[in-house]
């Protein structure tokens, strides 16, 4: 089959929700281009930013790698990969491979220990978590959640960066959309667009650029420069079904019976909510600062999520 647009290069993927067959190159230059229209729209990177690349070594984050670097002067970005401490889980494959992609798109590339950032690996967090004879039942990948948030965060200003994008992707973003509009939290719902002010001097805000790319699209790029579609399983990962687990069973049925559905879902939404956005961008509301660290914290708090943390484990 021959591409859509171009007419004569040999079609790689068929872009259910669009309709279209595309050879590699128009494939890439679409991504881009959806990439690029995204960071404009939500005017996501400004002039002056310096974008932190937060990526874990997987197939999303690569290919967040490889499109921001041809969206963005290398020269303003930097990648980094949280290493989180869990025993026999060092991602020492990944991170080579992040090493020599970054290393040939001119990109700078930095491994830090968590630890290192915020005084405690995963695995002695969860040590102190097993002996505190906590009542409330926390995950490891909450615990795992909230310390790498606070690295990412704390790493991303004293290093002076402006952004921190992520690799979430367009089913990411569906799912969370709609396990925040299930919940009723509108809160979450206000968080999660990308116009959303982040309310402190001492947070860096958090951009999602691949937000309106699919995972089977970065899974065909990924696929077609040898990248690995299965990154090494961390042992902590919980098995329990979440509520956003159980979404991404169902939903993905209503994607193929209706393909474009993800992409009409996030966009909806993000039109839907955004004068909300907006009127509290404007009300300039300062967040209250935790407690214990002096970091921001939600509204209404005391203590933020991480100190709260280590309250539970008995750490402070
Ligand atoms: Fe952290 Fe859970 Fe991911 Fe392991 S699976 S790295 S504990 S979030
Ligand atoms: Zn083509
Ligand atoms: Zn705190």
């Amino acid at each position: 089959m021959k591409c859509s647009i171009c007419g004569s290069n040999r079609a790689i993927i068929f872009q259910r929700h669009s309709g279209r067959a595309l050879c590699w190159q128009c494939f890439v230059d679409d991504l881009v281009q959806r990439v690029k229209r995204e960071i404009e729209l939500y005017n996501l990177v400004r002039p002056d930013d310096r974008v932190l690349l937060a990526v874990s070594g997987g197939k999303d984050s690569l290919v967040l790698m490889e499109l921001m670097a041809r969206i963005i002067s290398p020269s303003r970005l930097q990648a980094v990969t949280v290493v989180e401490g869990v025993p026999g889980y060092n991602r020492r494959d990944e991170i080579e491979l992040c090493r020599t992609v970054a290393k040939s798109l001119g990109v700078d590339y930095a491994v830090v220990a968590l630890k290192d950032v915020i005084g405690y690996s995963v695995s002695e967090l969860l040590d102190l978590y097993q002996k505190s004879e906590a009542v409330e039942k926390v995950s490891p990948c909450t615990i795992c959640g909230v310390a790498r948030r606070r690295a990412l965060n704390l790493y991303a200003r004293d290093h002076g960066f402006t952004k921190v994008a992520t690799a979430h992707t367009l089913d990411d973003e569906a799912h969370t959309y709609i396990a925040n509009f299930l919940r009723g939290d509108l809160m979450r719902l206000v968080q999660s667009h990308p116009k959303s002010a982040v309310h402190s001097p001492k947070i860096v805000k958090r951009i999602k650029p691949l937000r309106k790319i699919y995972d089977y699209e970065i899974a065909i790029y990924a696929y077609k420069k040898g990248y690995p579609l299965q990154s090494k399983e961390c042992p902590l990962i919980t098995s329990t079904p979440s509520l956003r687990s159980r979404i991404r069973d169902r939903v993905i049925e209503l994607e193929w019976l209706s393909p474009g559905t993800f992409l009409r879902i996030v966009e909806w939404l993000d039109r839907v909510i955004e004068p909300l956005v907006d009127k509290l961008n404007a009300s300039r509301i300062e967040l209250p600062y935790c407690e214990i660290c002096g970091e921001p914290t939600s509204p209404g708090r005391r203590i933020c999520r991480f100190c709260e943390l280590l309250q539970k484990l008995r750490a402070i």
